[in-house]
């Protein structure tokens, strides 16, 4: 069997570091958080997600000294211009609430008949923090925005999320099923076929 390699990863949300480390561990990868360096968070004041992922990855890599593992994703909905965008988990400002992003983004989008939407996720690995050649994947994922909230699962925005191939929101899939076709779950099955492909 390969050497066991280890990376950091630039969070410390459980369900992430779940989701990841089950992606990574038939290719003899493991992933810790960055707490367990003591990396605090890092400011994200970019325009682009991938330049957010990047710094998250480059801070991550730095405090650990170790390969680190970024995302940075968010709603981008067609009558907004693509806003909320990078600012989606803090859209209705600070703290951070899901449930006032979700009322805001309804109350926005009163009257507009146009509810086309996006979520977008990407994914930056860092081999070292000064990596010149960072890996890049990314993945988006289709729906409208619907007024009256559906479902349990999931969390932020989907219970306004709305996939018309399944007549259901994304908070009525189950784990496995969102994590199938979601934008994170695109974006981690490119990463897994590049990590399989020995690119790491
Ligand atoms: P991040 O942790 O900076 O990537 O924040 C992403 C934000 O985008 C989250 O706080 C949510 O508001 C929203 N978001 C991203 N992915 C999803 C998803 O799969 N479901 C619901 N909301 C999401």
């Amino acid at each position: 069997m390969d050497k066991l390699k280890k990376l950091v990863i630039a969070s410390n949300n459980q369900g992430k570091l779940r989701e990841i480390n089950t992606l990574l561990e038939p290719l003899a990868i493991e992933a810790v958080p960055q707490s367990d360096f003591n990396a605090g968070e890092v400011d994200e004041p970019y325009a682009t997600f991938v330049e957010n992922a990047l710094t998250k990855a480059r801070h991550a890599s730095r405090c650990s000294g170790l390969p680190a593992l970024a995302d940075d994703s968010g709603i981008c909905v067609s009558a907004l211009g693509g806003a909320p965008g990078v600012t989606s988990a803090r859209y209705a400002g600070e703290p951070k609430s899901d449930e006032r992003n979700n009322l805001k983004l309804i109350e926005t989008l009163k009257n507009q008949s146009n509810r086309r939407a996006y979520y977008y996720c990407v994914i930056v690995l860092v081999r070292h923090a000064d990596d010149p050649q960072p890996i890049i994947v990314d993945g988006s994922w289709y729906g409208e925005i619907v007024d009256q909230p559906r479902g349990e699962g999931g969390f932020g925005y989907d219970p306004y999320f709305f996939l018309p191939e399944f007549g259901k929101t994304s908070a009525e899939l189950s784990a496995e099923q969102k994590n199938r076709i979601s934008h994170r779950g695109q974006a981690l099955a490119q990463l897994a076929g590049i990590l399989r492909a020995g690119k790491f």
